[in-house]
């Protein structure tokens, strides 16, 4: 089965929001096996999109809409598909119902507009809205399908996965069992890990291997099809160890696994606590492990010291030190990280200081980050030159310095990645 996204919305043409559902949609459709060909974004205009579904009618068997469900006069993506299959709405009375009772709760007056929220394609399966108040459909011609979905994703996401997903999946074949198992990666680029895999990656059919990079972590997702629960799993743990054969020292992780977590996982295992002192993230660092449910029990805290006297006052760096060195230095990484391991009184500490760009940092270039690591054991920097934008940098630097963490809590030591 192929699939078009159509995505409805003057809003996204005009740049103000982006296409997230797009994304979001082909993801899940992925791991249905389900191929989509195209995204397309049409603004809120009958005539537009009449032609953009008369294009997709010709290149995919399954198009899936978002947005233009709404109340509002430019809502009118269902309108315009019911003329266009020569079909009526009708009004769905659960739907109506729970338009009222959402007004009632909220204690707010229905204006007649919202009641054409309730209207669906005639004969359409109709997909419940538990987040907002219109509801989605499933329209089956003998040629294609149409899947009308909200726009806001708050209520798109969760209908997709928990009603329109699974009748998607009963459409392309009640056997099936499709399973994907994710591996996730980091201290290895995208290429190195596609070149090392090679010959895995170019001979495979079932599962299907797809690698996917972003910000520090390289993703590897396993996609099997086949009959049973069971045989989905030998497929996808066949492929798992001839990859981890290969690849398996730079593994950190499964699926809803991040960086963050992985080492909040650790440290708790080891009964550790973690501090930070941050220049180059301003707090990044912590927040992200903040992120991770649970995190009290090991992050005791850190300091965000910015400019150079606050790292004098509030980490004791030696004036001198930071003008012989300068703040972008190992001196001053190391400093830092054994500075608030010892204020913090926690088993292992991070420092992170840098020059995030676009600008040098006096003789060091933008990019130029030292993250420092402090243990018990000792205190080790590490250099990385990075080459993004300001932010990506910062964002970067954060998941490297996990993975020093990560990789101190699993070896001892941080040894260069
Ligand atoms: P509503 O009932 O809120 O009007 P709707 O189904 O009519 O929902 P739209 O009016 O098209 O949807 O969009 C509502 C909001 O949903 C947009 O302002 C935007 O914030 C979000 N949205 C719409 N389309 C997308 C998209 N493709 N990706 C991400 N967000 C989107
Ligand atoms: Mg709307």
């Amino acid at each position: 089965m192929n699939a078009e996204i159509i995505a409805v919305g003057s809003e996204l043409l005009l740049g103000q929001i982006t296409n997230s559902n797009a994304r979001f949609l082909s993801n899940h459709l992925a791991e249905l096996g389900i191929n989509v060909y195209y995204h397309t974004v049409v603004g809120d205009n009958s005539e537009r999109l009449k032609n953009s579904i008369e294009i997709a009618e010709n290149r995919a068997d399954l198009i899936i809409f978002t947005g233009g469900l709404g109340p509002t006069k430019d809502d009118l993506t269902k309108e315009t598909i019911a003329r266009h299959l020569g079909t009526t709405l009708a009004m769905d009375e659960e739907a109506l119902e729970s338009i009222v009772a959402f007004f009632e709760r909220a204690g707010r007056f229905m204006t007649e507009n919202n009641k054409k929220q309730a209207l669906v394609l005639k004969d359409s399966e109709v997909l419940i809205n538990n987040h907002g108040m219109a509801p989605g459909m499933l329209y089956k011609t003998d040629s294609h399908f149409y899947m009308l979905l909200p726009g806001p994703p708050k209520e798109m996401e969760p209908m997709f996965q928990f009603e329109g997903k699974p009748k998607l999946a009963k459409i392309l074949n009640k056997e099936d069992v499709i399973l994907s198992h994710v591996l996730r990666f980091y201290g290895i680029g995208e290429a190195e890990l596609e070149d090392r895999l090679q010959d895995i990656l170019d001979n495979q059919t079932n599962p299907t291997i797809a690698p996917l990079a972003s910000d520090g972590e390289v993703t590897l997702r396993i996609t099997a099809k086949t009959n049973t629960e069971k045989e989905a799993w030998e497929l996808i743990n066949g492929a798992k160890s001839q990859i981890l054969d290969n690849v398996g020292q730079y593994l950190y992780g499964y699926d809803d696994d991040s960086l963050a977590s992985k080492a909040v996982e650790l440290l708790k295992e080891q009964t550790k606590t973690i501090s930070a002192a941050e220049s180059l993230t301003a707090g990044l660092f912590q927040s992200e492990l903040a992120s991770v449910s649970g995190a009290s029990a090991v992050l005791a805290g850190g300091v965000i010291t910015y400019n150079e006297d606050m790292k004098i006052k509030h980490l004791g760096l030696a004036p001198e030190l930071l003008k012989e060195y300068g703040v972008v230095s190992e001196q001053a990484a190391l400093a830092m990280a054994e500075a608030v391991r010892q204020k913090f009184n926690t088993d292992i500490s991070v420092s992170l200081t840098g020059a995030a760009g676009p600008d040098a940092h006096g003789d060091q270039p933008a990019g130029t980050v030292w993250i420092g690591i402090a243990t018990e054991e000792g205190t080790t920097a590490y250099r990385l030159q990075l080459s993004g934008m300001r932010n990506t940098n910062r964002l970067r630097a954060v998941k490297l310095a996990l993975s020093y963490v990560i990789r101190t809590l699993i070896d001892g030591n941080a040894r260069k990645i």
